[in-house]
């Protein structure tokens, strides 16, 4: 396939060995790890947990990112269609309140030959950094009932440094904006569980809280009544070396962001301190990352 599926648009070919974009994926799927996952935002795992399924590779890439080895060296397990379809069945049976596709977006073709498998009988949420083509999107339209994307940089600048995507914030902004228009506002079953809509994650990144402020103001003006998720878990990873993002962020950055949040009145989810931690990050290409 000749692969245009996100911002990047590479036109890469990517066959059954191999491919030559900037994710440098082949055609199949490669999937790190399926399984319950409880550590999402409560409407997403509720009390039972997220059917998780963690994609390999990342058309984004950050430099800091705490799953590197499955981002950035596509760590991951070959699985076809039809194994995914019966993978999803295990995650219902095992009473999963939602599935979520984790950085999915190079898959989006087999996801839906999957899903014309077996639909699972859940919402079906749609966990992504934001960096989303809008014709991608459009794919998924009428498919994916949660939306769960990331918003990370506001400047050029920080999305050139972070993750060579210089338009990361238009990407994104746009991307949103047709989550947004696809999913209308949040809905939900008595028990809390999202069944529609988007919820957007911001994460805190150390000396850059201006940044999250602006991206704040971008949410509350363009996004208004979408629930964000504000994410104080950084800590340094993938030996990063851009300088200034070797350390967690203070206690005084995360009130400055929380407090500009609860000024705005947005409504959502602000994340425990405990959060900035690796124990968090889950085991991955194991025997026991699948179910
Ligand atoms: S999904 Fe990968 S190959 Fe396709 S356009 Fe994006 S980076 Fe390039």
């Amino acid at each position: 396939m000749e692969c245009t599926l996100c911002p990047r648009k590479c036109r890469a070919i990517r066959t059954a060995e191999g491919g030559n974009g900037f994710c440098h994926l082949p055609e199949g799927m490669l999937i790190a790890r399926i399984a319950p996952h409880l550590w999402e935002e409560p409407p997403i795992s509720g009390a039972n947990g997220t059917g998780a399924i963690f994609f390999s590779g990342c058309t984004l890439r950050c430099a800091y990112c705490q799953n590197a080895d499955i981002s950035h060296r596509n760590a991951g397990r070959p699985l076809t269609v039809p194994e995914l379809a019966d993978a999803m069945r295990r995650l219902v049976d095992a009473g999963m309140h939602t599935i979520s596709f984790i950085t999915a977006t190079p898959y989006v073709p087999q996801i839906l030959q999957a899903l014309a498998l077996y639909r699972p009988p859940v919402p079906l949420v749609w966990n992504s950094s934001g960096y989303e083509s809008v014709e991608t999107l459009r794919m998924l339209e009428g498919v994916i009932d949660v939306y769960l994307p990331d918003l990370k940089h506001r400047s050029e600048a920080m999305g050139r440094l972070c993750a060579k995507a210089p338009d990361y914030f238009e990407r994104a902004s746009e991307g949103i904006r047709e989550m947004v228009r696809q999913t209308g506002v949040p809905r939900y079953t008595e028990d809390g569980i999202m069944t529609r809509g988007t919820l957007i994650r911001h994460l805190i990144l150390p000396g850059l809280t201006s940044e999250s402020i602006a991206l704040l103001d971008w949410i509350a003006e363009n996004a208004p009544g979408i629930p964000v998720s504000l994410m104080r878990q950084y800590i340094p990873c993938n030996n990063v070396s851009i300088k200034g993002l070797d350390r967690p962020i203070t206690e005084r950055e995360y009130r400055r962001v929380r407090d500009h949040m609860l000024l705005l009145d947005l409504p959502g989810f602000l994340q425990e301190e405990a959060s900035a931690s690796a124990d968090f990050v889950p085991l991955f290409c194991q025997d026991e990352s699948f179910v």
